[in-house]
């Protein structure tokens, strides 16, 4: 039985990941300073409460041969948390933190086994990123370096600090360039959801006729990628021979108010926009997937509208749940 390490495992990603890994047989481990918030905890075989800025979490936790590790664990949330400046210190440290004891761990212990990690789309460059009609970021395009925030900088920084452990000790890693990930069971209020996630929460709070709040003029454009997707990708890229980066992420792009008319049909609503200032990131965001339909066979299988369907009815359920709506 092939045993895997899903560090942040408790986050939205980390715990749909886990979940997947035992589906498909895998011995699960996860790590996390919380447990998933919509899912029982002993989904996985065992779930360590951590904190991977600890090195004795390392110690603890890698006492065992895994074949695979995945490093999803970061101090992050939407534009919220990442784009206002605010957090800018404790994400730069949190997470490169995170990735030096894993790279230090894993050379310690002659890892033989495979490690992800995840990097983000946030490292592209700002200068690539000005036109709303972008026509899809290339994973060459991230150099000259200038992505628009510390949270892009220290995911640039640690992808080639991945790269430099597989040059110099052989630890053998897979990186994935994730392009917002979508999905049911992720966070959509306290301040770290996302715009999918929180356009949605607000859609459904909202009765017909009234109006919703968006972040700028609602202009700026993104991809999203369903989460079923995303880890299908992640696995094609572990069972590859080729380290990355490389995009994970969708070629359909659509403006942020685009988006917000999409949750309104399926949810049957007719609702104003109403624009106002907030963090609202690059102005124009999509992946380019030349390079994963190559290299690993992999593209998305599920529309926008699919994964935004979804997304919107667990949402709605979880605040009819609460007695919101
Ligand atoms: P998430 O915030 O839901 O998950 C991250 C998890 O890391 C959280 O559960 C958090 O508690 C945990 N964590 C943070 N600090 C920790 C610490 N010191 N010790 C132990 N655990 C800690 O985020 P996610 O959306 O699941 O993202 C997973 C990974 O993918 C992150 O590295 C993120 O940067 C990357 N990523 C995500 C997206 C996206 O759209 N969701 C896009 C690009 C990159």
């Amino acid at each position: 039985m092939k045993k895997a390490l899903v560090c942040g495992g408790g986050g939205f990603i980390g715990h749909h990941l886990a979940r997947r890994l035992k589906n498909e047989g895998y011995w699960v481990r996860s790590v996390d300073l919380k447990y998933p918030e919509y899912s029982a905890k002993d989904e996985v075989d065992d779930f360590v409460i951590g904190d991977l800025r600890d090195p004795n979490v390392w110690v603890k936790i890698l006492d065992r041969d895994f074949d695979e590790v995945y490093q999803l664990a970061a101090d992050m949330g939407g534009a919220g948390f990442v784009f206002t400046g605010e957090n800018d210190a404790d994400i730069m440290h949190n997470s490169a933190l995170i990735n030096l004891n894993c790279l230090y761990y894993l050379k310690e212990i002659k890892f033989k086994g495979k490690v992800f990690y995840s990097s983000s789309a946030c490292i592209y460059p700002e200068y690539k990123q000005t036109d709303p009609n972008n026509p899809g970021l290339k994973e060459s395009d991230a150099y000259p370096a200038g992505p628009d925030s510390e949270y892009g900088w220290e995911k640039l920084f640690s992808e080639r600090m991945y790269l430099a452990f597989n040059r110099n000790y052989r630890i053998n890693v897979r990186i994935a360039r994730f392009h917002n990930i979508f999905g049911p069971e992720g966070t959509y209020e306290g301040g770290r959801e996302k715009a999918p996630a929180a356009l949605c929460r607000k859609v459904a709070l909202a009765k017909d006729g009234e109006e919703i709040e968006i972040w700028g003029d609602g202009e700026q454009t993104r991809s999203f990628l369903y989460i079923d997707d995303a880890l299908e990708g992640v696995r094609k890229l572990m069972d590859s021979d080729f380290l990355g980066p490389i995009n994970i992420g969708s070629e359909e792009l659509i403006s942020i108010n685009s988006l917000a008319k999409m949750i309104m049909e399926i949810a049957g609503k007719n609702l104003k926009l109403k624009h106002i200032s907030g963090p609202t990131g690059v102005r124009g965001r999509n992946a380019d997937l030349t390079l994963a339909r190559q290299k690993i066979n992999w593209e998305p299988k599920i529309s926008l509208r699919q994964g935004i369907e979804k997304t919107y009815h667990w949402i709605a359920e979880q605040l009819k749940k609460q007695r919101r709506i």
